[in-house]
């Protein structure tokens, strides 16, 4: 192991052999670039997210959190495909190499990446204000995709988990929540190290019709699944599954617009066809993750919430980075 703090002798002692050890890792870190052997007959899947400090994570958040978050939100890219997780590759950009803190970094990285059979194959180390960007790649069989776009109007809307944890912990980040709550402290882990449903996604294959993560809110993306597809969606918002802990510590109502429109989730939500609700369960059991029906496709477009007998439209579009209104 280096001793020495230049770039090279970082990456050796960090990111050197971080992750999962793959076979079809021909050539990971430390040449020009990797080898990678894809299997024949499946289709490479490949995204990128970047986060960006100040923006995507409080400044106080810990490097293990940051760590985890950021490979966290690609594979949740990856689970909302249907694709098996694979490599990773990791862009970093800090304003100072602090060996104490790359390393709570790579821990929290590595921990995920472990619990995913991920293995990290390459990056890039720069200086400058502190930006994570992760490259995270998979596999599906060739056709077995889930798409944003194949939903139809009648079918079903479904989501795993319980919506709006996340937002919650982040508004009692900001609010310096009481220490010792578990409620609270369940909430703040759920923004700090959400689990990405890759397990739900690959099992989803052949059942969902459409399927999206939720990362900026359930209303908002809910749109873009039912925009792709050509068409509306309705979602009902007494259904909406709920936490015990959100509920506890901010009441129904504040919990109900948390769950609709805060982001951060990692949720999967997908369509399926009338009838398949019972399909789609028994296929998340094993992995430990329920989901709930919480509202429909429709003709009409756009986004309708269903409250009371009342219909009202949503019209926030999510978190838009270049919003000028
Ligand atoms: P080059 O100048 O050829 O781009 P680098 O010094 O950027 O070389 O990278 C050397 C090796 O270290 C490459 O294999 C690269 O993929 C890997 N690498 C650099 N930074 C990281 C990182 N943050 N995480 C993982 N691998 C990295
Ligand atoms: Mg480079």
């Amino acid at each position: 192991v280096p001793a020495g703090s230049g770039e090279f002798a970082l990456i050796e002692r960090h990111f050197r052999r971080l992750g999962a050890q793959r076979r079809d890792v021909s050539l990971g870190v430390g040449d020009d670039a990797a080898l990678l052997a894809p299997p024949a007959g499946m289709q490479l899947v490949a995204a990128l997210d970047t986060l960006v400090e100040g923006v995507h994570f409080p400044r106080s958040a810990a490097a293990a959190s940051i760590g985890h978050r950021a490979l966290a939100v690609n594979l949740s890219d990856l689970a909302a495909m249907g694709a098996q997780p694979a490599w990773a590759m990791l862009a970093l950009t800090m304003p100072s190499a602090d060996d104490a803190w790359l390393a709570e970094f790579a821990r929290g990285f590595e921990a995920l990446a472990c619990a995913h059979d991920v293995a990290l194959v390459g990056g890039d180390t720069t200086r400058g204000p502190l930006t994570v960007s992760v490259q995270v790649m998979g596999f599906v069989p060739v056709g077995a995709a889930l798409l944003r776009s194949g939903g139809k109007p009648g079918e079903l809307l479904c989501v795993t988990g319980t919506p709006g944890d996340a937002a919650g912990g982040l508004a009692l980040e900001d609010a310096r929540a009481r220490a010792g709550d578990p409620a609270s402290e369940y909430l703040q882990q759920r923004f700090r190290y959400p689990a990405p449903r890759c397990q739900a996604g690959v099992r989803l294959r052949g059942i969902a019709s459409a399927c999206i993560d939720i990362s900026d809110g359930l209303a908002g993306d809910a749109g873009k699944l039912a925009a792709a597809s050509g068409c509306g969606v309705r979602i009902a918002v007494e259904e909406l599954p709920l936490s015990p802990a959100l509920l506890a510590t901010f009441g129904e109502d504040r919990a109900r617009q948390l769950a609709l429109e805060g982001g951060d989730d990692y949720e999967l939500l997908f369509s399926i066809a009338p009838g398949r609700l019972g399909d789609a369960q028994r296929a998340l059991s094993p992995s430990g993750i329920e989901c709930h029906r919480i509202g429909e496709l429709c003709e009409s477009a756009g986004v309708h919430l269903v409250h009371g007998g009342v219909v009202t439209q949503f019209s926030a579009q999510g978190y838009d980075h270049f919003a000028t209104g």
